[in-house]
């Protein structure tokens, strides 16, 4: 399986690290040593001294499909949940300075927590879902996907253009504002609605 991450997808995220807000949906793609299961422990990595959290929602890929329309991308996910796209601002920021790929800040190991996953039917309305993270307590990120830049069909059917999605695959749909730094000892909790989906802590 692969992890696909768009980027860019909240207009405030976007500005609160003074990108420019995208005309076209932007991925990049983390391996399935990224992935980090079942509320396992986050191991801070020696390379960065800025690892941020992004807490995502996440989408899961129950068929396979490529050059996917909009109209029928729904059909391609039944079971949504959440993710933390962990992120080396520090490395992120060397790669965007000097134009090279962003892979050192984002796809090392463990990078990709993801917590359970619900039926996406649980909710009636996708593009009004509201998402938050806590750390050790304290709320730290808010999002809600009428703000999506770019809405879950749109990105289906723009990322199945470049590449197959098949079963298994997680689509990490981008990051609210928020974002910042963690250290060890915090202790993670993701929402979705009011249900805690993912929690977990940074050893
Ligand atoms: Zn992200």
């Amino acid at each position: 399986m692969k992890v696909i991450c768009i980027g860019r997808n909240y207009a405030e995220h976007a500005k609160e690290l003074n990108n420019p807000v995208p005309s076209a949906p932007v991925f990049f793609m983390k391996p399935d040593t990224a992935v980090l299961k079942d509320g396992a422990d986050f191991y801070l990595p020696d390379f960065s001294n800025d690892v941020h959290h992004e807490l995502e929602i996440v989408l899961k890929i129950s068929k396979a499909g490529k050059h996917i329309s909009e109209e029928f991308a729904s059909n391609y996910f039944e079971e949504i949940g959440l993710g933390i796209d962990f992120t080396a601002r520090d490395l992120q920021e060397i790669c965007k300075s000097k134009g090279l790929p962003w892979e050192m800040a984002k796809a090392f190991d463990g990078s990709a927590p993801i917590g359970k996953f619900l039926p996406k039917k649980t909710w009636t309305d996708l593009n009004a879902l509201h998402f938050h993270l806590t750390v050790n307590g304290e709320t730290r990120q808010r999002g809600n996907t009428a703000d999506l830049l770019f809405r879950f069909d749109q990105i289906i059917a723009y990322v199945s253009r470049f590449v197959t999605l098949k079963t298994g695959d997680l689509i990490y749909t981008g990051t609210p504002a928020g974002v910042g730094p963690v250290k060890i000892g915090d202790h993670l909790q993701g929402y979705l609605g009011d249900a805690c989906l993912i929690e977990f802590s940074v050893k």
